[in-house]
């Protein structure tokens, strides 16, 4: 059941950059490989495969949103094609969070990564009957734009042709829009408010973006993994995707590994593989010199959890207990000589600057928990009390999960923070 990076039909980040290195392709001459041929997209055109179908496969597949809120995709689809029109799509490309690099992987893999994306979002756009099509990029993704670009005026030419080819079919307009760098625009709704040309702030919900996303009409929000799945989920079947996993878990999961690990990258692995096969059967083992101390399982927000927690089932909903979740499978790997208390600093710093600054207890706790962070000595019921504010009344994930690393650090590693 377990798929290496290396068994796809896709160049690794390192072959990527070794190309660039050597000067011998630019991110402008990266070729354009496979012009999708769109095969599932056209067996929907042409009736093969009806929405109904196709809606009945995402449904088998049990394929969840993987930008990290890991919301179940078919429900967002019933909810937005159930609107009235017009209805919109964004997808998110905005990848910020610590440690999680797959979504760019993707973009600039040699071999269709982006052509297979797009004809996920055109799948989708479909289904749910959305007439207009934004793509949001992170900023500092400076070659995917180029290729991305490049993908989808190739895309526009042979959409002209779908649309000479099967009378009553209207593509979509689709659009790219490039991020300025703010972490918060990869919270949907603040990227739609960016989207919409104003400050990148999260909305208050509900009303929920499916319902009330850009310019208030019926939005579908994906992040670029979740579309990138839905070819393969036609071409195999949703049961095929269903049927892997591990320790009861379903599906398959992109983990971008990073830290004390031999061979950091990113790795496609089942749902439910623990840390301890991830580093040894994906990352190459430990890095030489580094034991496993703690790990980061879902980037900045997800929490720390110590070594002795490196047999635990890594997937949506199975960390909870511990404090931590997986979100967009942004493994951290420290080793014997790091800190987690170091760490968690760090991450609330980060917080601090990134919060938009919009609710008191996001903009306020995060300094306020930076200032107390940095005492020898951690007042922790002041902190747990800082935390649980933070959690109740903040308007977003932001705040709401700020506290995620302090807390770990208070239950796991209080002896790094005690007098
Ligand atoms: Fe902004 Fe933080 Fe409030 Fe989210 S929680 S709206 S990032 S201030």
């Amino acid at each position: 059941a377990c798929v290496g990076q290396r068994q796809l039909p896709h160049a690794s980040v390192d072959e990527v950059q070794a190309l660039l290195a050597r000067g011998e392709t630019g991110p402008r001459e990266l070729p354009v490989p496979t012009a999708s041929v769109l095969s599932q997209l056209q067996r929907l055109l042409s009736g093969a495969l009806t929405p109904e179908q196709v809606l009945a496969e995402l449904k088998t597949s049990n394929l969840r949103g993987l930008g990290g809120a890991g919301f179940p995709a078919w429900r967002k689809w019933e909810t937005v094609r159930a609107q009235p029109g017009p209805r919109y799509m964004v997808v998110n490309i905005d990848e910020g969070e610590i440690g999680t690099f797959k979504d760019g992987h993707l973009l600039t893999s040699l071999h269709g990564g982006a052509p297979q994306v797009l004809e996920g979002m055109l799948i989708a756009a479909q289904v749910v009957g959305a007439e207009r099509i934004w793509l949001y990029l992170r900023d500092e993704y400076h070659d995917a734009r180029g290729l991305l670009a490049r993908e989808i005026d190739a895309l526009r030419t042979r959409l002209q042709g779908l649309a000479a080819q099967y009378p009553g079919y209207t593509p979509p307009q689709i659009e790219l829009r490039r991020g300025a760098g703010a972490y918060i625009c990869g919270e949907e709704s603040a990227l739609i408010e960016s989207l919409e040309g104003k400050r990148g702030m999260p909305r208050l919900r509900p009303p929920i973006v499916a319902t009330h996303g850009v310019f208030g009409r019926p939005t579908l929000a994906h992040n670029l993994e979740t579309l990138w799945w839905l070819p393969e989920i036609l071409a195999q079947g949703g049961a095929w995707l269903a049927a892997q996993g591990r320790r009861g878990r379903s599906g398959l999961r992109r983990f971008s590994v990073s830290g004390r690990v031999r061979q950091p990258g990113v790795y496609l692995a089942p749902a439910g593989i623990t840390l301890r096969e991830l580093i040894d059967e994906h990352a190459g083992g430990m890095a030489e010199g580094h034991t496993l101390y703690a790990y980061l399982p879902g980037g900045a927000s997800g929490g720390i959890l110590p070594a002795a927690l490196a047999d635990v089932p890594l997937d949506f909903d199975t960390l909870a207990e511990h404090g931590a979740f997986i979100g967009s499978m942004a493994v951290v790997v420290l080793g014997q000589h790091d800190s987690a208390r170091d760490a968690a600093l760090n991450l609330m710093q980060f917080f601090e600057h990134e919060s938009c600054g919009q609710c008191t207890p996001c903009r306020a706790g995060t300094t306020q928990a930076v200032r107390l962070m940095q005492a020898p000595v951690w007042d922790a019921p002041l902190l747990a009390e800082l935390s649980q504010v933070m959690r109740d009344a903040s308007i977003c994930g932001l705040g709401q999960a700020a506290p995620n690393p302090m807390d770990s650090v208070l239950r796991f590693f209080a002896h790094e923070v005690s007098a």
